[in-house]
């Protein structure tokens, strides 16, 4: 069997593309004027998800996730969102650039998401742009404006707006994507992909059509086909870049290459926390250091997207982080009393699931059946784990790291031991609780009291 996600493009699932055994994959990254959200990191988690399946499948991948560090606008006030926040840090955008970058970094890396093979700069990548810009005006697909933009020419792609299903006739003039500065185009749903630089004195090039920045949508357009050899076999992204990104961009690179430069688009759903969209304003964004901070392990964040699929809108709170951080720790110590193996054999059920549009919560609910089986073997019921976790990525075969206990601790352990030797239940369960409070679990059975840090 082969890999099938479903293709956002043809609406039903499709098998993946490659071209001399290597995927080559393009995941629209982010735009580093502030830390990624827990929701921007489901949607890079699916990017993971989907190349690790790919390797298990005995493929490989190419994979490039840009960074956008220019010529993104914010939707409240038509500013580039680098030189918004560039203003209230009062720090140089650049820096601001990089010093974000290199938390989305440090965020993959927590999540054990395995890097791309390149991370391209939109700011590094504008002689590019120029170059693709320069094409399609070529090829009539562009236009310089009297304002000395130049504005991708919306008509002249046939089959704009297939992937969203929004029509070019049905698009209405001032729709919230359009920016109030593309005054000057012939079309309504025309979109700059050069902006003249204007007032703006900061992240501006020398073109041929003057000084300016470029759009958001031709450089995914640009970096994707030049460092992807003119073809992408599966583009990722969050659902909210299905339009009006990924529609233009694919009128781009497809006026470009003359063919389908995408065969595959898939999109990740978005997520919400506690039942409302995470937003500034709701004062609900949450982000990994926030999960890290409160004691939790980050894969725990790991385990609850894939407890749903990629392809449904997902809700998550304090609660179900809190109850996956516990199920990692408590499948890291089974495997370690199974035991591990050095030869880790294909478990077809798993790989199906995974095969079957990414299914990952019915594999991690049969591993929670494998965990219970009576029937299986411990090497059995290791080896299902550890060939899942080749993709869920949970560290699972890692020792769990034991904390020592204080002083106090283990005294209060031992005042414990004595209540219940003297069978003062009062005491043993007051006792109980203020152990609790200080991270331990506590149970009880015939052999007496054990603990394990929650
Ligand atoms: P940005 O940094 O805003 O450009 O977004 C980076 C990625 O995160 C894009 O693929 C977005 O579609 C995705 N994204 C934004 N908000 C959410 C959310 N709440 N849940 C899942 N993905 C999201
Ligand atoms: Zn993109």
């Amino acid at each position: 069997m082969v890999l099938s996600i479903y293709d956002t493009f043809s609406r039903a699932p499709k098998e993946i593309s490659s071209g001399n055994g290597v995927v080559s994959m393009y995941c629209c990254g982010p735009t580093v004027y502030r830390d990624a959200h827990v929701g921007n990191l489901r949607t890079f988690l699916l990017s993971d998800l989907i190349a690790r399946t790919i390797r298990l499948s005995g493929l490989n991948v190419d994979m490039v996730q840009n960074i956008t560090d220019v010529g993104h606008m914010s939707d409240d006030f038509q500013e580039d969102k680098m030189l918004e926040q560039s203003e209230k840090e009062k720090i140089d955008p650049f820096e601001i650039a990089r010093k974000y970058e290199e938390r989305f970094h440090h965020d993959l890396s927590n999540l054990n998401i395995i890097p791309a093979q390149k991370y391209p700069r939109a700011s590094e990548s504008i002689e590019l742009m120029h170059e693709m810009i320069s094409a399609l005006i070529n090829k009539g697909a562009a236009y310089v404006a009297e304002d000395q933009c130049v504005y991708f020419d919306a008509q002249s792609f046939e089959g704009y707006g297939q992937i969203s299903g929004n029509r070019l006739d049905s698009l209405k003039p001032g729709h919230k994507y359009e920016f109030v500065e593309d005054g000057a185009k012939k079309f309504h749903a025309d979109w700059a992909l050069w902006k003249t630089a204007g007032n703006r004195k900061e992240m501006i090039w020398d073109s041929p059509w003057g000084p300016g920045f470029p759009g958001w949508h031709i450089e995914c357009s640009a970096m994707s086909l030049k460092f992807l050899d003119s073809h992408v076999n599966v583009h990722v992204g969050g659902i909210d870049l299905r339009f009006p990104h990924h529609e233009n961009e694919r009128a781009q690179s497809n006026s470009i290459t003359g063919t389908e430069s995408v065969d595959l688009w898939v999109h990740g759903e978005h997520l919400l926390f506690e039942g409302r969209k995470m937003s500034k304003s709701a004062g609900n964004v949450v982000l990994l250091n926030d999960v890290i901070a409160k004691g939790f392990d980050p894969l725990a964040l790991r385990l609850c997207f894939l407890e749903n699929r990629y392809r449904s809108q997902m809700d998550l709170s304090w609660q179900s982080i809190a109850s996956a951080h516990d199920t990692i720790k408590r499948w890291r110590s089974k495997i370690a009393g199974w035991g591990l193996s050095n030869s880790i054999k294909i478990d077809s059920t798993i790989l199906a699931f995974l095969e079957n549009d990414l299914e990952t919560p019915r594999v991690i609910t049969y591993l929670r059946s494998v965990e219970k089986d009576s029937n299986l073997t411990d090497a059995e019921k290791s080896n299902a784990f550890l060939f899942a976790d080749q993709v869920l990525g949970l560290h699972l075969s890692r020792p769990e790291k034991v904390k020592a206990l204080s002083e106090e601790l283990n005294l209060l352990l031992a005042e414990r031991e004595n209540a219940r030797a003297a069978k003062n239940w009062a005491l043993s369960d007051e006792l109980r609780i203020r152990l609790e409070s200080a991270g331990l679990e506590i149970s009880d059975s015939a052999a007496g009291q054990s603990w394990s840090w929650r």
